[in-house]
């Protein structure tokens, strides 16, 4: 059968603009879809033509060699280039083609054949520390179990000497193909699990796998300043890969537990220190014990109001990885009233009250006038 010129195909004018082409492809694209047309031989002949031309004319490179040399200057059996044809067309059009990228695959054949992104799966720890370890750093070592290499075949799957060799079932492809009407599915090949080889005698340890299991041991360096929820990673101590490939990774994730003075916002640290009414009126000096456990002399002014925040600067969270940098320690002021009072302290504060004066008519004034 004669081929019809590309241009011709795509329904363009020889100086047509990319963006033209782009749009006639996609319009032929949409109307012969096999998927559309199940079982349509000619829009099927349609599709795989207009893909043809696309893949061309698409192609600055192909496009020049196609306008000085004909169908001779881009022949895909000619070899180079590689990616056979489909490859293009599927990049620029993923939308159309969607879950049907295999269409290209079974039309076109070569699609790349099987990279295999034979990578181990990730792992998960969950450890959980201190809130003060969190704020300034720990080591501490974890065990968990992970498929290793395999010790005896150095994860290659194979007995010493032994060597690969295509896969039987899919000729080295990885994959097979299901018919469905008139084109088919490609599914990863069950015997050589998409990998297109298979080990000629498998070593007897791992049973071909290339894995074992592990017991892992691991000493993890927690870094001050970590917040609850982060997660550590150990590149390469997840699951090794079957057949040597790369491993996945260690995810520790941190839970930090609750300490009993101190919380933590970000960077900064709060307590909240309880002083009687007569410290608050008065004034007074109290020491407080910082998560450092440092001793330092918080001086609270005379007339000092209940919720009073004081700040003590660096007092507080260790950046992460920012040496010595660290947050602030904010003490929130509670001024406790005496609950349970006795004769004497009862009659000596009727004495303040009448001293003072009561305010029987209080002014009701906004929350957000109290700082
Ligand atoms: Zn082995
Ligand atoms: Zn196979």
């Amino acid at each position: 059968m004669a081929k019809r010129d590309y241009y011709e195909v795509l329904g363009v004018a020889k100086g047509a603009t990319q963006e033209e082409i782009k749009k006639a492809y996609r319009k032929l694209a949409i109307q012969f879809h096999p998927d559309k047309n199940p079982g349509d031989k000619a829009a099927e002949e349609k599709f795989k033509e207009a893909t043809e031309a696309y893949e061309v004319l698409s192609d600055t490179e192909k496009r020049t060699r196609y306008d000085q040399f004909g169908f001779a200057g881009v022949d895909p059996s000619a070899g180079g280039g590689g990616g056979g044809f489909g490859s293009a067309a599927f990049r620029d059009f993923e939308d159309l083609f969607g879950g049907f990228g295999d269409i290209f695959g079974s039309f076109f054949g070569s699609r790349g054949g099987n990279s295999g992104s034979n990578r181990g799966s990730d792992l998960r720890y969950d450890l959980e520390i201190d809130f003060k370890e969190a704020v300034f750093g720990t080591k501490t070592e974890i065990t968990y179990n992970r498929n290793a290499p395999c010790s005896v075949c150095n994860g290659s799957g194979g007995e010493a000497g032994s060597r690969s060799k295509v896969c039987p079932t899919c000729q080295g492809s990885g994959q097979v193909r299901r018919s469905s009407g008139f084109f088919s599915i490609a599914q990863p090949c069950s015997t050589c699990g998409g990998e297109g080889h298979i080990i000629e005698k498998p070593c007897r340890a791992c049973r071909g796998s290339g894995l074992e299991k592990q017991q892992v041991k691991r000493t993890i360096e927690v870094p001050a300043g970590i917040e609850q929820g982060k997660k550590i990673r150990i590149t390469g101590l997840g699951e090794a890969a079957p057949n040597a490939g790369q491993p996945g990774d260690l995810y520790v994730a941190i839970h930090v537990r609750e300490h009993d003075s101190f919380e933590r916002n970000g960077n900064d640290l709060y307590c909240m220190i309880p002083v009687t009414i007569v410290q608050a009126a008065l004034g007074t000096e109290v020491n407080v014990t910082t998560l450092d456990d440092k001793k330092i002399k918080l001086k609270v002014p005379a007339g000092t109001q209940n919720g009073k925040m004081f700040r003590i600067k660096e007092a507080g969270v260790p950046y992460l990885h920012m040496n010595g940098k660290r947050g602030d320690l904010y003490i929130k002021i509670h001024v406790e009233v005496p609950t349970s009072l006795s004769g004497k302290s009862k009659e000596l504060l009727s004495q303040l009250g009448e001293q003072i004066g009561e305010n029987l008519e209080p002014k009701p004034i906004r929350l957000s006038q109290i700082s």
